[in-house]
């Protein structure tokens, strides 16, 4: 009896597991794809457009007070953003990234305070509760404006 009981409780705890993985697994595969079937939209010529985008953009999330620095970076696979002081903030468009879309994305991670604190991801401590958070909240949600210019 205390076999079957033991063998019940794993398996109570494998089928949690499961379906904790299934469950991480769904927005994290989804956001990927959308990431890659959503279209880049408008290359980004040089310094100048990508200025003239950021103006554009940040009035339109409402972020004109936040000082963003963004650049191109040759060095880097994926664009990111991240916040470098009190009210400041960069954004780096990698080397096949060069797009609006992903502009776009970036700012989304700002204008919501993915990069603020409590948020951010790459601090100390709660760093599981923070990964999966950015990965089925913060990322699917950054996602969908980059593509659609839609905010949830
Ligand atoms: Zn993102």
């Amino acid at each position: 009896m205390k076999n079957k009981s033991i063998l019940n409780t794993v398996s109570k705890v494998m089928t949690k597991l499961a379906l904790g993985a299934f469950m991480v697994q769904v927005p994290i595969f989804s956001s990927t794809l959308l990431n890659s079937l959503s279209p880049k939209g408008e290359n980004i010529r040089d310094k100048i457009h990508l200025e003239k985008l950021l103006k554009q953009e940040k009035k339109k999330l409402g972020i004109e007070n936040k000082n963003i620095n963004a650049y191109f970076c040759n060095t880097i696979e994926t664009s990111g953003a991240r916040k470098i002081n009190e009210n400041s903030y960069e954004i780096f468009l990698a080397k096949d990234q060069r797009a609006f879309n992903v502009l776009r994305h970036e700012l989304y991670h700002v204008a919501d305070g993915h990069c603020d604190k409590g948020y951010e991801l790459f601090n100390n401590g709660r760093k599981f509760e923070k990964t999966i958070r950015y990965l089925l909240i913060n990322e699917p949600k950054a996602s969908i404006y980059g593509a659609t210019g839609l905010k949830l």
